[in-house]
């Protein structure tokens, strides 16, 4: 349990330029913002209620949050930092809105704003949306 020299990187998909503190290993480096973060949790099989205890990961997830006297699953513990989830989320959400094309109800709000453009995704409606309406309230207040 103290291969610590086992060179494979969980976060290999990232894009070179990033960094993590936990690439050192698999799901033996547990960051320590997660372990510090686990909150007393009442565990559903035995009904203890203490801090959860790390355990191994499965799949797509890095770790799992166990109930220190039974052992049962709580819940799955993230190899990223919360700031890097926020980030990974938005980024996810905006390459979402750009692979959908605009929907009616910001056709109908562009048209409303007096703005005939033609919009090639919700992404870029959402934008337009925004900046017409940040023109506005900048303008006018
Ligand atoms: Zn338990």
């Amino acid at each position: 349990m103290t291969a610590r020299s086992t060179p494979a990187p969980r976060g290999s998909a990232l894009e070179a330029g990033q960094t993590r503190r936990a690439g050192d290993a698999g799901n033996d480096a547990i960051p320590e913002y997660t372990t510090s973060a686990l909150p007393e949790t009442a565990c559903p099989r035995c009904g203890v209620i203490d801090t959860p205890v790390i355990g191994p990961g499965s799949g797509p997830h890095h770790a799992s949050a166990r109930c220190p006297q039974c052992g049962a699953w709580l819940r799955w513990l993230s190899g990223y930092t919360p700031q890097e989830q926020a980030a990974r989320r938005e980024q996810a959400r905006q390459g979402a809105l750009a692979s959908r094309p605009p929907s009616v109800r910001q056709l109908d709000c562009l048209s409303a704003l007096g703005c005939s453009a033609p919009m090639s995704s919700m992404l870029s409606a959402s934008i337009t949306i925004s900046a017409i309406l940040q023109a506005r309230r900048g303008g006018e207040r």
